[in-house]
């Protein structure tokens, strides 16, 4: 009787997954595991880690539903590739399953347990599974890898079709399922994290809480391309974590989001664009591994700017004390939540790149400790493309004013008042910039003392053209 160990990574789920697919028709006896990787956990500056929470939170979820279907769920706390091969000697499977990854870091892991598998006679299988298309399947006329997105957007979707869209009919093979021995699972404690503030966000783990959301989002989907900017707004689908750890498939959303825009959703074609974007920076990612190997810059010629970078602006913009009131909210709601919206990741990144002069990959590394939805690939692409590093068609002198940004996409302050509180009082138009027409705090005091709140740390205008010289006159 053949059997094979599934190993999942940011797969989280049972349904239409490649690789669970792939060992269950093949072989009698499926065993299906997942390592707490002690390899990425102790990287882990903070052990307040609301990410470790939610995959602890939606693996308590997936062992009870494999238990329900005759398996179980095997975990284990140690290196991934140590644990692996150890857990398929001991199972003594033919090999393992697992689905694909593209982040340089994770290659090379897998690429250190596919040998040691090797060295005892079994083979680590991977398939492409967390995106639509992988590595070269989308490349230029002349075979290179795309590097601007509206073209390779374009080609994208003249490729795809319901071959690419359809589901792994898994729960037709679930049979050769085989059971644990009722193994338990660690407990956050014991692998040295302690509780978050998870559970009092409205935000559902595990496959039943990304279907929750995605429900939900359907029946706003149609008003995304409107409401999608406005961040006091529920206009986007909140589905963000759930794409990272795989609680749901790519291909059930987009498949549900391409038939909608078929049939002229415009709100539903805005939103399959943002799951191209999404397999855009993987395969960005996957061609220059040097983006995370070496820290380098997407364009090399903007590689090493000389950025003042001053310390004490970086941690006020960390702490949400800039005095730019919609960059102090979303840093806010960023160190409260784990979750910033799209628009405010833009208007922050621009803001400590282009305003405080401060190298990228230092807000690159703070969005990458306090994301729920970390991902390498969108996180580098968002910030290389915020600080004209990056894949864009724009040239560095796109930048983002603050006050604007604020007035439009918060005409009414209701963000603002959510995460600044002490800004309340302030009416609609002077809660965008309270020190505008106020020479100093003190003024603004005497008028409303209940007010505690700093000065902007800088002036748009002069460090927009600090910023614009620093790009011109050091471009290599
Ligand atoms: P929706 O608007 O509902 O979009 C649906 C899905 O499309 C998202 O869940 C995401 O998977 C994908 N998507 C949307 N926009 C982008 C984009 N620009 N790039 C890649 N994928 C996209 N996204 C992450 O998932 N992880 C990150 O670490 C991350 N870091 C970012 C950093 C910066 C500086 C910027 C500007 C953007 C970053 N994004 C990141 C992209 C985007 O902000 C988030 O995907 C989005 O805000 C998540 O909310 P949502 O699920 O409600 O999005």
């Amino acid at each position: 009787m053949s059997k094979a160990l599934v190993w999942l990574r940011r797969d989280l789920r049972i349904d239409d997954h490649a690789a669970l697919y792939h060992a269950l028709k093949l072989h009698a006896q499926v065993y299906v595991a997942f390592v707490f990787d002690t390899d990425i956990l102790d990287a882990l500056p903070d052990k307040y880690d609301r990410r470790v929470e939610f995959i602890w939170e939606s693996l308590n979820e997936l062992k009870l539903a494999l238990q329900q279907k005759g398996g179980d769920l095997l975990i284990r706390h140690g290196k991934a590739i140590e644990e692996i091969p150890r857990l398929a000697q001991k199972l003594e499977v033919a090999a393992v399953y697992a689905n694909r990854d593209y982040e340089p870091l994770a290659i090379a892991r897998d690429e250190k347990v596919a040998q040691a598998l090797l060295r005892v006679d079994k083979t680590l299988h991977l398939f492409k599974d967390q995106v639509l298309f992988e590595q070269d399947e989308i490349l230029t006329q002349t075979g290179k890898p795309y590097g601007v997105f509206t073209p390779y957007k374009r080609a994208h979707l003249a490729k795809l079709n319901p071959f690419y869209l359809k589901a792994y009919p898994v729960q037709r093979y679930l049979k050769s399922l085989a059971g644990g021995k009722a193994e338990g699972m660690p407990s956050l404690e014991s692998m040295g994290f302690s509780r978050t503030n998870l559970k009092t966000m409205r935000l559902p783990t595990g496959i039943k809480g990304a279907q929750q959301l995605f429900d939900d989002f359907l029946q706003r989907i149609e008003d995304y391309h409107d409401a999608r900017n406005y961040p006091a707004i529920k206009g986007v689908s909140y589905l963000s974590v759930h794409l990272r750890f795989g609680t749901i498939s790519i291909r059930q959303l987009a498949h549900a989001a391409w038939q909608l825009s078929l049939a002229g959703n415009e709100g539903a074609a805005t939103w399959l664009s943002e799951l191209i974007w999404r397999d855009f920076y993987f395969q960005v990612c996957y061609h220059r591994p040097d983006l995370q190997l070496e820290r380098r810059a997407y364009r090399l010629e903007y590689d090493q700017l000389p950025f003042p970078n001053n310390r004490d602006w970086f941690a006020a913009w960390c702490e949400g004390r800039t005095g730019y009131p919609i960059v102090d909210a979303a840093m806010r709601q960023l160190n409260e939540t784990g979750y910033m919206h799209n628009r405010l990741r833009m208007v922050v990144a621009s803001f400590l790149v282009k305003d405080l002069l401060i190298d990228w990959r230092w807000g690159e590394q703070y969005f990458a400790e306090k994301l729920i939805d970390f991902d390498f690939a969108a996180n580098n692409g968002g910030w290389q493309w915020a600080a004209s590093t990056g894949c864009d068609a724009q040239p560095y002198f796109r930048i983002f004013n603050p006050q604007s940004q604020s007035e439009k996409f918060d005409a009414k302050g209701k963000f603002i008042r959510k995460y600044v509180p002490e800004l309340t009082g302030l009416d609609d138009r002077k809660i965008h910039a309270p020190y505008a027409d106020t020479p100093n705090k003190k003024d603004l005091l005497v008028s409303m003392p209940q007010i505690d709140y700093p000065m902007a740390i800088v002036d748009h205008a002069v460090q927009r053209q600090e910023a614009l010289s620093l790009y011109k006159n050091n471009v290599k």
